[in-house]
């Protein structure tokens, strides 16, 4: 009796380490992509110039106006778009997820698909964590969280892609070096409008492109740039 009621509290333990743990998230959300559309859509983007939109970055909730101008220069710096910068969206709690200890999450997916676009790029910037619902193999649906951004990566893009990206601050602030809270944040907004250009994920680990796996070592390691493939790939919209 003694030992299955042991064994059984050892099995929920488990259970419970395996949907709280943080889940290291890959970034860009997007429908499963054909092997072939992995490689290169340059073709397809360059045939439609008039795909250029605006960029619009807005403060979600309370965030430092300094965080705003990083991501808006980093921006503007790399994509040949207007970058506009809009009032901050006040804290709303259906923005956030309302379950026991998970109250100071920002449910990101459910931000891109309130504010998709297909006229602009909106672009969130938060200083609250970030989390996803996340729908398991075995059907299990869990909150995910240990994420730096999302973006929305159609597969082709096209006119009617819809856009949107969000960044938190949460997980890449470094207190003792502004500098380096700076850089991080700028590589992660110009990796998720990447995204929102349909760059799916690079294996090069110098490319801005690559997949973070929520390590913000992978984001230190990468450069702010593009590598030659994503360059190719996107050089339509770069400046
Ligand atoms: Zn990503
Ligand atoms: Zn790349």
């Amino acid at each position: 009796m003694k030992n299955s009621s042991s064994k059984a509290t050892r099995i929920n333990n488990i259970l419970y380490l395996l949907i709280s743990l943080p889940l290291w998230l890959s970034c860009g959300e997007s429908p499963n992509r054909p092997d072939n559309l992995q490689k290169d859509n340059s073709k397809i983007i360059e045939k439609r110039p008039h795909l250029k939109r605006s960029l619009v970055v807005t403060p979600l909730g309370s965030t430092s106006p300094i965080y705003i101008q990083w991501a808006a220069k980093a921006l503007n710096e790399t994509y040949k778009m207007p970058v506009i910068v809009e009032n901050s969206i006040p804290n709303r709690p259906d923005h956030h997820y309302t379950q026991e200890g998970k109250e100071n999450k920002v449910n990101a997916s459910k931000i891109l698909n309130e504010f998709k676009s297909t006229k602009v790029i909106p672009v969130f910037i938060t200083e609250a964590d970030i989390a996803i619902d996340k729908k398991l193999k075995n059907g299990k649906q869990l909150i995910a969280y240990g994420i730096i951004g999302l973006g929305k990566q159609p597969i082709v893009l096209t006119r009617m892609s819809n856009s949107c990206a969000i960044v938190s601050t949460y997980r890449i602030k470094k207190i003792k070096s502004i500098e380096t809270t700076r850089v991080r944040l700028q590589k992660a907004v110009v990796h998720e409008v990447g995204h929102n250009l349909s760059l799916p994920h690079c294996n090069n680990q110098r490319c801005v492109m690559v997949d973070a796996k929520g390590k913000v070592s992978n984001i230190d390691n990468a450069k702010k740039s593009f590598c030659k493939n994503c360059t190719n790939t996107i050089k339509e919209y770069l400046k």
